[in-house]
């Protein structure tokens, strides 16, 4: 039996979550999987309840599961609380607890969804790209840091197990999908640099099927414009990983299509990458593209299962050419294109 959390949060969070637990729960049918979904408050929703954004009671329910699915949290409703009880505190403090630090976050341009992204075409097509950021090191926790009058100071900084362990997420993603592994960081400037690039390198030993290249990363902010099919997993530090995602992320042409996965030491975490949409809360006009697709990752990281996600993306893909929600165009509710999913999913 697999336990998952389930902490559907705010906004349209509930609205999406609840799309990706059936689709889960079809997949359950269709590939003999035990799953049981146990659901907790956070965010916003837990300092309505609880005065907290994380209580006590999810915090347990988090460390007792096998993965948390995560829909969004926050909303101008607790834009006024003090900042130690923000919502988003809530997510801070359980990446920290769990010790999650790898972030992973695929774009993929599906076949016939092309004309959603703001590249022409022929260079959109086929890409599918997973970035593998590390999220708890690097310039933006490196100790010294400062400032005075006269000047300000960050360190870039890094140990060998904090690139190691990046680095083995990276390489067993890499195995899961086409074998090609980028690692990305300024060697030609920086000493972290260098000796990430070292670090990967001799990590790469253990993984002979996978093949490695490394990128500056200014050079790779340019390809990823101009031949962004041509990247598998790019696996970076901290800070060139947050800028790298962000300018992934335009790729497929929407916020609805982009799920995220958050793995480390203890419980991993899947959630969509936008956040809860207060605009379109409780319409039932989300696009659950995100949740549903950060199921799929769910089942291939957590579950360790990468058939039933690679079947999930598939019936993703198929529902996205009959029916599509307001945000790309169509008038599906968030319920009728969950209907499709279901359904192309089979079994
Ligand atoms: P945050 O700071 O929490 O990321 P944000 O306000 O910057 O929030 P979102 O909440 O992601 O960003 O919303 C940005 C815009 O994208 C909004 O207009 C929202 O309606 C739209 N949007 C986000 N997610 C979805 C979705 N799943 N389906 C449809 N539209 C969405």
């Amino acid at each position: 039996m697999h336990k998952i959390a389930v902490l559907p949060g705010d906004g349209i969070g509930p609205e999406v979550t609840a799309a990706a637990v059936r689709v889960l729960e079809k997949a359950a049918d269709v590939f003999s999987l035990e799953l049981s979904f146990d659901y907790f408050d956070f965010g916003g929703a837990a300092i309505d309840a609880a005065g907290e954004p994380y209580p006590e009671a999810t915090r347990r329910g988090v460390a007792a599961a096998d993965a948390v699915l995560l829909g969004a949290i926050g909303g101008p409703k607790w834009d006024g609380v003090p900042r130690e009880i923000r919502p988003e505190t809530g997510l801070l403090a359980l990446r920290k607890d769990q010790g999650l630090f790898a972030n992973l976050r695929p774009a993929r341009v599906l076949e016939g969804l092309e004309d959603l992204s703001p590249l022409k075409p022929e260079i959109a097509r086929g890409v599918d790209v997973l970035i593998v950021r590390e999220l708890t090191g690097g310039l933006y926790f490196g100790q010294p840091r400062g400032m005075s009058e006269a000047e300000a100071w960050n360190t870039m900084r890094y140990s060998k197990p904090e690139v190691e362990r990046v680095a083995r997420v990276a390489f067993e993603a890499a195995s899961k999908r086409r074998n090609k592994l980028t690692s990305v960081e300024k060697a030609n400037v920086l000493e972290v640099g260098e000796f990430w690039r070292r670090t990967v390198e001799e990590a790469a030993k253990d993984w002979p099927g996978v093949e490695l290249e490394h990128q500056y990363v200014d050079a790779m902010a340019m390809h990823l414009i101009t031949r962004p099919a041509d990247f598998d997993v790019i696996v970076t530090g901290n800070i060139f990983g947050d800028i790298l995602s962000d300018l992934a992320s335009v790729l497929p042409g929407s916020l609805g299509l982009l799920p995220s996965a958050s793995l480390g030491e203890g419980t991993p975490l899947f959630e969509p990458v936008h956040g809860s949409a207060p605009d379109i809360a409780g319409r039932g006009v989300a696009n659950p593209t995100a949740a549903i697709l950060s199921a799929a990752m769910l089942s291939t990281y957590a579950l360790e299962r990468p058939e039933v996600g690679q079947a999930i993306e598939q019936a993703v893909a198929t529902a996205l050419r009959q029916v599509r929600t307001p945000d790309l165009g169509g008038q599906a509710s968030t319920a009728g294109f969950t209907d499709a999913v279901v359904t192309a999913l089979g079994g």
